[in-house]
């Protein structure tokens, strides 16, 4: 399995998320937010892709880290692969997983198949679009109110509390 991503694996982060997290940026959006941050990610064949097993084999490299987050892009038009690597992580370096969102919640759920699967196994999602008119520098890890950090239940997918 490949993963097409946009970005080099990052490490140490401190702005996706709590404590030290390695970032996996992806590659794809449709969604065309105007004032998003990050438009060199939208298309589906830009990019470059990478096997799903070199992705572990880096991560397992990095020392020090308390979890993944998964920036976009979309991550969840990569679901199947993005969950295997969210596993991976939990498994065998005993990461929380996060991931950011295009997608709200409700509809993730709604879906069905491997975008729900994916979002159960989550510890946190960020989500909903970047809405320009609704910017707010003052916010942890999101760029709009609209948006939201919920909390889930590894799983289920259910909501343990919102920031
Ligand atoms: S969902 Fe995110 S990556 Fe996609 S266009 Fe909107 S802000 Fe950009």
């Amino acid at each position: 399995m490949q993963i097409r991503l946009s970005g080099p694996l990052e490490r140490d982060s401190i702005v996706n998320g709590y404590g030290l997290r390695a970032v996996l940026w992806t590659q794809g959006c449709a969604r065309r937010c105007p004032g998003c941050q990050n438009p060199e990610t939208w298309d589906f064949n830009g990019g470059f892709l990478v096997d799903v097993a070199e992705i572990k084999e880096r991560l397992g490299q990095i020392k020090g880290q308390t979890g993944i987050t998964f920036c976009g892009g979309e991550p969840f038009e990569q679901p199947e692969a993005c969950r295997e690597i969210a596993d991976w992580c939990r498994q065998k370096l005993g990461w929380n997983v996060w991931s950011f969102s295009g997608y709200t919640y409700e509809q993730l759920m709604e879906i069905g198949g491997a975008k729900t699967e994916f979002l159960k196994s989550l510890d946190a999602l960020i989500d909903g679009p970047f809405i320009l008119e609704q910017r707010d520098l003052t916010l942890k890890f999101r760029g709009s109110r609209n948006q939201r950090l919920l909390r889930l239940e590894y799983g289920t997918g259910k909501i343990l509390s919102q920031e």
